[in-house]
């Protein structure tokens, strides 16, 4: 089973599904693919200010997110693919005002000026998409922007193959770390597997810069990650399928 896992932004794939990684890895192949890890424009205003949750002061210059990940992700024989358009927190309009002024808010509905976004990162996806058995991508319910626009590219990516194409690829969606979003609505199918703890804690914690900004170190972030995956007792990675039509 080769496996595609779509990441909103640098530390999305580790944080959400980094007990899993081994694994999947040995089970086919795995490819990561990271969405919002671009420079955005840098012409006035301060860089990096936004946070991946709307919160924390951590460091969050792109190429410095970029490095975090390339370290964490290489604990893993992975492909990884980065798409390089900047996160919600750096997009701005033609005259140069931020489209998402001020701390980024949770389950904030995209941007008019971002509508095309998922059609044109749907076509982005769509060779990606081809190329594997299983798309795992955010469950995006009360998360942040950038992921749902990440949801629903990769549900239009999908959609696109229709259902003539002899060999189906599965979605299965996967729920973000930190957020903690409720249950998805009825027509989801959960499944909890074992995962391996001390694998994705190590490579969670990679991620200095969002380790420091959203938890201030790395204590609170390991109870955090134990708590949301049961771990040390038994820790489970959870996700859901859709229920057929
Ligand atoms: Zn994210």
């Amino acid at each position: 089973m080769r496996r595609l896992l779509l990441a909103p932004h640098p530390d999305d794939a580790v944080w959400s599904c980094g007990g899993m990684l081994r694994q999947w890895c040995r089970e086919g192949g795995l490819t990561v693919v990271t969405v919002f890890d671009g420079d955005g424009h840098e012409e006035g205003g301060p860089r990096g200010g936004d946070r991946d949750t709307g919160g924390g002061g951590g460091d969050g210059v792109p190429a410095r997110r970029r490095a975090e990940d390339a370290a964490a992700l290489a604990h893993w024989p992975v492909r990884t693919v980065g798409l390089g358009l900047p996160e919600a927190a750096l997009r701005r309009d033609r005259a140069g005002r931020s489209l998402y002024a001020g701390p980024l808010a949770l389950r904030r509905a995209p941007h008019p000026a971002d509508a095309g976004l998922p059609v044109l990162l749907a076509g982005l996806l769509e060779p990606l998409v081809e190329d594997h058995d299983e798309v795992l991508l955010p469950l995006a319910v009360r998360t942040h922007t950038d992921h749902l626009l990440v949801r629903e590219a990769a549900e239009l990516a999908l959609a696109a193959r229709g259902d003539s194409v002899p060999r189906p690829v599965r979605a299965r969606y996967y729920r973000e770390f930190p957020y903690a979003p409720p249950p998805p609505p009825g027509g989801y199918r959960e499944r909890a597997e074992p995962a391996d703890f001390s694998d994705w804690l190590r490579g969670a914690l990679m991620y200095e810069s969002q380790v420091r900004g959203m938890f201030r170190d790395a204590r609170p972030f390991a109870r955090a990650l134990a708590r949301r995956t049961g771990a040390p007792r038994r820790c489970t990675w959870t996700s859901w399928e859709r229920d057929a039509a």
